[in-house]
């Protein structure tokens, strides 16, 4: 008889506990997984591809407007907004019935329901307890509304993705990512869109230059950014809604998307009870094998806030499967991992900001920096008027390149690749010697030649 039900019990199956259980389960153990909501979890459901889906529907905008500029004739367009959420739905559960199916072939065995850590073996799900040798918290996080008056108005990224219509005026609090990004499918699709920021400018954290261009991208393209804006309440009266921000003006819409943060899923399922340490973000505590201060009890992806991307999280379940059931020991390295952002234009980012650079370098003289701004080929003939930037960071005594970035169409295709050689430690002569690939943008990765001069 087996001391426990189970080897592993993971609780959440979004990307990061998908990946932990079916790895786990190919090394033949007994696994089981707890979803409450959807297999797949925010990436799939909530994040990533619904999100992903309404950037590609909403370019059509830009193209249908570019395509006479190539000698197309393009007749009066229309779009359906409820015809999308429904493509879109319907992929979804696509999407849904293949991980239930990637979970059973891999032999895992899915519990519906919300999993409660009961004791350090111990997982209850509607009062009915299961018990495993080691349990896995991967229970992501959710949006987080902050204190203000009248915020019951207010949707989050995982309302507006499926709104019954198309808002006429959406106002969007947030400067982080996932804010421009929504800020960019509801510009292109026709919306009028007012970004809201405290900071003065847009995605904190970034390297300045990709800030400043996206800026001023999403401006030429509509949509109004306020900056250094508090918002002090929110009113809603006859069909709309007014911010009232604490500069003592306001501002009216139909609809109003908070995407300032998210917080971990880590309330009310019995962690700190059974031992496990929560930071100040309410992140759970964990060290290089994603093991918690209980020695059986490990988390990955979200829930621990490191870097909350999905494939960060995946790499994550994977490190975790190797360690604990393949005698391979294997630590997280979070060095150099790319990003993207599907702003209009998008991102592609990989290594250290400029202002990183210096940090690490100690002094600005110590990196070179090489920027090119140009006109995309696509455009030359729409006449659209929008640049790519593309900006290389290089340590100047040891010619290695520390960061790339780019704003502009194809960025997160193109930075991948990048990814790779920053990756294996590439140098700038490494890039210059490498044959560029002729006409695309991405071939200015490897033709910058020009240092830039001064700040
Ligand atoms: C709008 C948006 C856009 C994003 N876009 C991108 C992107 O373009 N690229 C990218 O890399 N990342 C993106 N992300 C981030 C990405 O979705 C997350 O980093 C990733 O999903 C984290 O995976 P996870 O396994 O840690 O958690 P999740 O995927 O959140 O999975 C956690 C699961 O646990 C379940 N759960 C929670 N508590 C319990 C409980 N007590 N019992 C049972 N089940 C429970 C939840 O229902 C959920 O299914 C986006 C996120 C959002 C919100």
């Amino acid at each position: 008889m087996a001391k426990y039900d189970y080897d592993l019990i993971t609780i959440g199956a979004g990307s990061g506990g998908v990946r932990a259980s079916r790895r786990t389960a190919a090394m033949g153990k007994r696994v089981a997984v707890i979803e409450n909501l959807r297999v797949g979890g925010t990436c799939v459901m909530r994040g990533c591809v619904p999100k992903k889906l309404l950037v590609i529907g909403s370019h059509f905008a830009d193209d249908f407007e570019d395509a006479p500029g190539y000698g197309w004739t393009v007749p009066e367009t229309s779009f359906d907004w409820s015809a999308l959420i429904a493509a879109k739905a319907q992929e979804l559960d696509r999407l849904e019935g293949i991980y239930h199916r990637i979970l059973s072939d891999a032999g895992v065995e899915e519990i519906t329901g919300t999993g409660k850590i009961a004791d350090a073996h111990t997982v209850e799900v509607d009062g009915k307890a299961h018990s495993a040798e080691t349990i896995l918290v991967c229970t992501g996080g959710w949006p987080h509304l902050p204190d203000v008056p009248g915020i019951e108005h207010a949707i989050t990224s995982n309302e507006a993705l499926d709104l019954e219509d198309l808002p006429k005026r959406i106002a969007i609090v947030g400067g982080g990512y996932i804010a421009v990004e929504f800020a960019g499918i509801f510009n292109a699709l026709g919306a009028q869109v007012t970004e809201i920021i405290r900071a003065p400018q847009i995605l904190r954290g970034f390297d300045e230059d990709v800030r400043n261009v996206l800026a001023e991208e999403m401006k030429k393209k509509g949509i109004t950014i306020l900056s250094k804006t508090v918002v002090e309440r929110i009113e809603r009266a006859s069909g709309s809604l007014t911010l009232h921000f604490s500069s003592g003006e306001t501002l009216e819409v139909d609809t109003i998307m908070y995407a300032t943060g998210r917080k971990p899923n880590t309330k009310d399922i019995g962690l700190e009870e059974a031992g496990v340490g929560l930071n100040e973000k309410a992140a759970i505590v964990v060290d290089e094998y994603s093991k918690t201060a209980v020695d059986n009890i490990y988390a990955i992806g979200d829930v621990t806030d490191r870097i909350n991307l999905t494939p960060v999280a995946l790499a994550e379940g994977e490190a975790f499967a190797r360690t604990v059931y393949g005698a391979e020991p294997t630590a997280m390295d979070y060095s150099n991992i790319a990003s993207a952002v599907f702003s209009q234009p998008p991102i592609g980012s990989v290594g250290l900001t400029e202002d990183q650079a210096v940090v690490q370098a100690g002094l600005k003289e110590a990196i070179d920096v090489y920027v090119s701004r140009f006109t995309p080929m696509k455009y030359t003939l729409s006449g659209r008027d929008e640049k790519t930037m593309m900006k290389i960071i290089v340590d100047s005594e040891t010619d290695r390149v520390l960061g790339c970035h780019m704003v502009g169409l194809d960025a997160p295709e193109i930075i991948q690749g990048v990814a790779i050689a920053l990756k294996c430690g590439a140098t700038k002569a490494q890039f210059d010697a490498t044959i560029g690939i002729h006409p695309t943008a991405a071939e200015e990765f490897v033709t910058m030649r020009d240092k830039r001069e001064g700040p």
